[in-house]
């Protein structure tokens, strides 16, 4: 989609850190990073929300986070990792292009906030 600003990180309009990449996903550096070394995972092609993406989409992204999350443990030594992902402005969503977060995390990384809503 030519207004999206992921789509063109895909195809290196617009500049990131990239930390993994293949035919069909890319991983780089969240610009606005809730703790050091959060990444995003997204699809080269575009789909969103999650509803609308296909199975297939859906299982290269997890398993690409799941790549990423062993990445950073071993490069940071993270001991712990969230993987989120936001479908709507109710829920959060600021770039409507899928997109899986990939965030280690630290005992001591001050961000005490856990997704338990209980
Ligand atoms: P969302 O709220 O789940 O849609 O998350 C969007 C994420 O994209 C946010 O964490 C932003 O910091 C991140 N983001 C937005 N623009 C860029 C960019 O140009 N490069 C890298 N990350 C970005």
């Amino acid at each position: 989609m030519s207004d999206c600003i992921f789509c063109k990180i895909v195809e290196k309009e617009i500049p990131s850190t990239i930390v993994f990449e293949d035919a069909d996903v890319l991983a780089f550096m969240d610009i606005g990073p809730i703790v050091k070394g959060h990444a995003l995972v997204i699809p080269k092609q575009h789909h969103d929300p999650v509803t609308e993406t296909p199975d297939e989409v859906l299982a290269k992204l997890f398993l690409t986070a799941k790549k990423i999350a062993k990445a950073q443990m071993n490069a940071f030594g993270a001991q712990g990792v969230n993987i989120m992902q936001n479908n709507g402005r109710a829920a959060g969503q600021e770039v409507e292009h899928i997109h899986v977060h990939v965030i280690p995390r630290f005992e001591e990384d001050g961000h005490h906030w856990n997704w338990n809503p209980k």
